[in-house]
């Protein structure tokens, strides 16, 4: 089975308000330290036997904020570690850091996909979240994009920011369907409290917009309405939060809901080999300390019980529309674990018969009209 290569980049220009990932702003002199550590990670991994690569992902944070060489220096690094046969090579990219000259740099370093965190086409949304970039920016980056000769852009929305209205929503579907990007992805608000505006909510509080907010139920609706119009404009609908035109779906992050192998490099960057989960230490300067003293950065380290699979395969594949084949589920976890098998058996049914599941011949699938409230299904299927 072919590997996923990740790399983590935890840099941005400032922090978003609803952004809960662990990332910060910190001075360009911090980029080139960083971009050494990672490629000495990808060659002391590389000196390994490994199956080969076929998909990258640069993602953060925002890497595109890197020197266009940097970039290149880490697909060179990697070429160079491991067997890669490069299918689908991403670069996460905000638009305002697209230039022309940039993006035909990121094409000679190897990346045939970008995926721009567009998020809205709403200026007031966008200021309001702490974006960098306006409405004008994603359409300037994409026709930058396009002139470089990238042919698979993803684009992505988030429902549930600041001020945000039914109009203002379909004005922001409205506008990507002009762009037709090869692939979409569409998010719902998180509100908890690792980001600023998930805290002031809680709190009850103004700042950040806070209570201009969207209601649950207003956001789920704006998720239908996304659902609906991306099915019109021929779109398939393949992960709860995933779209793509036939042929575009996400071949990396394939591999996290079908559990396939993949490794990660840089702070916090998360790995998985089939058996075991690990992951890097989250600051960034203490993983580069790490790698520089010639110890290993990684931090947390997972073997799976035969237990954990099962509720993996359960709650990462059903993610996918295409849902999980119960039947193999069945005939590999019922001997060892017959009694928990019998306890979902009943959970599936009861979910089925409350029209949160659906069955197919031996698959069971989410509803796709409850898809908004997957993770309470996941909870009484797995809890
Ligand atoms: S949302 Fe993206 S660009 Fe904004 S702070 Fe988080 S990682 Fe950076």
């Amino acid at each position: 089975m072919s590997l996923g290569i990740y790399i983590q980049v935890p840099f941005c220009q400032t922090k978003c308000t609803y952004c809960n990932f662990h990332t910060g702003v910190v001075t360009r002199d911090r980029y080139q330290p960083y971009v050494e550590a990672v490629c000495r990670e990808i060659e002391k991994s590389g000196a390994v036997p490994h199956a080969p690569v076929d998909t990258v992902y640069v993602g953060g944070g925002t890497p595109s904020l890197l020197d266009p060489a940097h970039l290149a220096k880490i697909m060179d690094t990697l070429r160079a570690s491991f067997r890669a046969e490069l299918l689908e090579a991403t670069l996460e990219a905000d638009p305002e850091t697209i230039t022309p000259a940039k993006a035909a740099e990121w094409v000679a370093a190897g990346f045939n996909r970008i995926s721009l965190g567009s998020q809205s086409f709403d200026d007031r949304e966008l200021q309001a979240a702490g974006r960098m970039h306006r409405r004008a920016d994603i359409f300037g980056a994409v026709e930058s994009l396009r002139a470089a000769g990238i042919r698979n852009i993803s684009l992505d929305l988030i429902a549930g920011l600041p001020h945000q209205t039914p109009e203002s929503w379909e004005r922001s579907v409205d506008e990507l369907l002009r762009i037709r990007p090869e692939h979409v992805s569409v998010y719902m608000l998180e509100i908890d409290e690792g980001s600023r505006l998930g805290r002031e909510s809680l709190a009850g509080g103004s700042r950040y917009s806070a209570r201009s907010i969207p209601d649950d139920d207003t956001i789920a609706d704006f998720y239908e309405t996304a659902r609906q119009r991306l099915a019109s404009a021929g779109y398939e609908h393949y992960e709860i939060s995933n779209w793509g035109l036939p042929g575009h779906r996400s071949r990396h992050n394939l591999k996290y809901w079908l559990r396939e192998p993949y490794l990660g490099f840089g702070a916090g960057a998360h790995s998985f080999d089939g058996m075991m989960r690990w992951a890097n230490a989250h600051d960034p300067a203490r993983y580069v300390a790490c790698i520089e003293q010639g110890s290993s950065p990684g931090e947390q380290f997972e073997g799976l019980t035969p237990m954990q699979v099962l509720d993996e395969e359960l709650f990462l594949g059903l993610r996918l529309l295409e849902g999980v084949d119960f039947a193999r589920i069945e005939r590999e976890f019922t001997p060892e674990f017959p009694a928990r098998m019998a306890s979902l058996r009943e959970r599936i049914e009861r979910l089925q018969s409350l029209g949160f599941l659906e069955r197919e011949g031996s698959r069971i699938r989410l509803a796709p009209d409850r898809l908004t409230v997957s993770n309470e299904v996941f909870v009484q299927l797995l809890g």
